[in-house]
């Protein structure tokens, strides 16, 4: 009886003394350009850096599900059925659902049937210019999400209409390669898709990540650091994807309202929770909504922490977050609570 006990701990033992020296887990990382994006995965494991391929490999596949220029992706063939219902994946079906829900959660703000008025400005082809009015609002009558039928995983557009999901894929990606980095094993990692930053667990010494927050009057420093584990920490701004025409700036975040870059208070949106998906389609959705409409959205749906950056220079901080938050900026912090 007892032997029959003591024999499997015995064995265990042995295995460990071999084994468990040899599985501390090792930092694997790799940069990487993936939709149109430079893209640094950080992982510590004790697979030989089998997840960080399954990761990359994860990364290229939802590239081609996603991508509106990739021949055969999902969006392509969903753009291109003139009217045609469209089968995609589950992935493809996922992010439509959730921008239909954040389209809702944002009146309308978050509207991914934009793409047209987005190809006018040349953003998605490198060719940036100012289109015509006319242009503008010819395209904007076809501009609607609301009209994107969506049954189990079968699209169907108005012929006239695309879409593309550059608002939240991103996002989305964050999350499936944290997933892929969880289920592996591993206890701690760090993913950043062009400054969008999410977090396995802690740091591998157990402390918090630090991760900077893009100062938007000034790209190249930070405006301060927050702490955080298990989250994500996605940022939208005026200062990423622009060009300059006439000594005025155009950015690549439209509002629906006449087809221009959204103007509506803010230069920059940071969204923390712990949805990637949910925080990408967020920060999109919130910049276009503008401060005050911004701030009554958190207020009322909650469930995720953000930092918006005013263009007269207000840094406003929901109050989840102001103790994780430490300000760099000459810019008073000023702590939005729920009323
Ligand atoms: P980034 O791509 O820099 O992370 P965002 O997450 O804010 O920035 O996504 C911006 C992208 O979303 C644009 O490049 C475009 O593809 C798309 N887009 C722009 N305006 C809107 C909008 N109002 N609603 C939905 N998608 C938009
Ligand atoms: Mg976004």
């Amino acid at each position: 009886m007892s032997y029959r006990r003591i024999l499997p701990a015995a064995v265990l033992a042995a295995v460990c003394l071999t084994g468990c020296a040899k599985s501390e887990p090792q930092e694997y990382s790799t940069d990487l350009f993936a939709m149109d994006t430079y893209m640094q995965l950080k992982v510590w494991n004790t697979d030989d850096g089998a997840s960080l391929d399954a990761a990359a490999a994860r990364i290229a596949a939802l590239e081609n599900t996603f991508s509106v220029t990739i021949d055969g992706s999902d969006i392509a063939r969903v753009n291109h059925a003139a009217g045609a219902p469209t089968q995609v994946s589950e992935d493809t079906a996922l992010l439509i659902r959730k921008a239909q829900e954040i389209g809702d959660a944002s009146g309308g703000a978050l509207d991914i049937s934009l793409y047209p008025v987005l190809c006018a400005w040349g953003f998605t082809t490198g060719e940036m210019h100012v289109p015509e009015r006319s242009t503008l609002d010819a395209l904007l009558g076809q501009v609607d999400y609301t009209k994107i039928g969506l049954d189990g995983n079968t699209v169907t557009l108005p012929a006239d209409m695309e879409i593309d999901l550059g608002a939240l894929a991103k996002g989305y990606t964050s999350d499936e390669v944290i997933r892929i980095f969880r289920e592996s094993g591993a206890e701690s990692a760090i993913v950043s898709l062009g400054g969008n930053v999410q977090a396995l667990g802690s740091k591998p010494d157990g402390s918090k990540w630090k991760v900077g927050i893009v100062d938007p009057f000034s790209p190249s420093e930070n405006m301060g650091v927050v702490e955080i584990e298990n989250q994500a920490v996605i940022t939208s701004g005026n200062y990423e994807r622009y060009f300059e025409e006439n000594g005025q700036k155009y950015w690549h975040i439209l509002d629906k309202a006449d087809g221009e870059p959204a103007d509506n208070g803010l230069v920059s949106v940071t969204i923390i929770g712990d949805s990637g998906l949910q925080c990408d389609a967020l920060s999109t959705a919130l910049f276009v909504e503008g401060t005050q409409d911004a701030v009554a959205h958190w207020q009322r749906d909650g469930g995720f922490e953000m930092l918006l950056v005013t263009e007269d220079g207000r840094l406003l901080v929901t109050e989840g977050i102001a103790d994780a938050f430490t300000n760099r900026s000459a810019m008073p912090m000023e702590v939005i609570s729920h009323e």
